[in-house]
Formats: structure tokens, sequence, C-alpha cells
């Protein structure tokens, strides 16, 4: 499933630690923004990481700002405020952020199909195999009501494909995330109109990021 294309030898290294420190700024796309193309296009990354994204970010900053939870890591910051309801707006916001710069990494051009590495050994043992899987996040992702996010992640130990709705997200379940898709309508509108399911599939078959659940495995 490893494609050499010359032009892709400049993109960061998408490998264990490569989300790096999360922290409460907009970081780069791990690749142009057209990069996603056909699939997804850049006018949709413009949109998605340049507006949302971005907004998510300056929101929860101007929430934040001067109290203690502005000195606090990102993933601190979503455990402190998370299920406590006069801070949703904050834990929304933080989550969002912390959502988005992960969804970003769990694509990468010509990515999709069939995983690679101990990800695929875990996918067999643990959810009966890679059709399996592709049939639990295509249930999962299409079958979130409204906003939300359709996951892999590691519960109890075991793979597991989850969904939230809206920022919920799986470190304030007891989970790791090893994958995400935003199956907010933002994500694919412009380029999938309703169309969601054609989405799912497309992220399965072209822009999964295999090496990017490895690096989380770990
Ligand atoms: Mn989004």
């Amino acid at each position: 499933m490893d494609h050499h294309n010359p032009h892709l030898s400049e993109t960061p290294p998408t490998a264990p630690g490569a989300m790096g420190l999360v922290t409460h700024e907009l970081p780069p796309l791990p690749y142009a923004r057209d990069a996603l193309e056909p699939h997804i296009s850049a006018r949709t990354l413009d949109h998605h990481h340049g507006k949302h994204h971005a907004k998510y970010v300056t929101t929860l900053k101007e929430l934040i700002q001067g109290s203690k939870l502005a000195k606090m890591p990102l993933e601190e910051v979503i455990r402190a405020t998370a299920r406590k309801k006069a801070k949703a707006k904050i834990f929304n916001n933080a989550a969002q952020v912390w959502n988005h710069t992960f969804l970003w990494h769990s694509m990468k051009p010509q990515g999709g199909g069939r995983p690679t590495g101990a990800i695929g050994e875990r996918i067999d043992a643990d959810l009966g195999g890679y059709e399996k899987f592709r049939d639990a996040f295509k249930t999962a992702a299409t079958g979130q009501f409204g906003s939300g996010w359709a996951w892999l992640v590691i519960a109890d130990g075991k793979l597991a494909v989850t969904s939230t709705g809206n920022a919920d997200l799986p470190m304030v379940h007891g989970q790791k995330a090893l994958l995400t898709l935003d199956v907010w309508e933002h994500a694919y509108y412009l380029d999938y109109q309703q169309d969601r399911a054609k989405y799912v599939q497309t992220f399965l078959d072209h822009l999964v990021n295999w090496d990017f659940a490895n690096g989380n495995l770990v």
C-alpha cells in the first residue's frame, strides 16, 4: 500500500509523536492545502482549517485568558472542564482544537486502503479483520446523528470503533484515540453536499493515515 511519490518526501513525518504537544495555537496542516485533492478540496481545507479550526483556537484563548486554564496544556484544559456545565463552552472549544489537530494527522495524501503494520494485526485480532472494521467505521460515521466524530480507539485494552457527538472525545471516556474522522457537515458539505456516506467511503479508501494510527499504538 506504500506509494512512493517523490513530492511527498518533503511532508513532515506522521509517525509516533507526530502530533507533538497540542497547544492553544493553530498548528499548520501537515500537508499542503491541495494535497488531499481530489478527495478533499483545497477550498474545504481553507474553510475547515483556516476558518473553523482557527475560530475554535481564538475562542478558546478568549475564554481562558487570565485564568489558570490558560497555563495548562490543552489536554488538561479538556479534562478539567469535561462534564462541567458551567465550563461547557471552554470544553467544547478546547476539545474541538484537539479533535481537529488529530483529524489532520488522521489523513494523508494517497492514504486509505488496508492497514499496514501493527494496527493491521490488532484490527484482525480485536475487530475480526479489516472488512469488519470498515463496516463498523462506516456505521459509526454515518449513524452519528447530527454533528460529531467517528473514532478508532483503544478501550479496555482492545481496539474499538466508536462515535461521539459534537465536541466529545475519547480521552474523557478513558479511551485512547488512534484515528478520527470529522462528520460535522462543515467537513464535507462543499465537496459531497449531504452525502456523508460517500465522504466516509472516500476517507477509508483514499485518505486514512495508518502510519499515524500505528504511531498512536505505541
Ligand atoms: Mn470540523
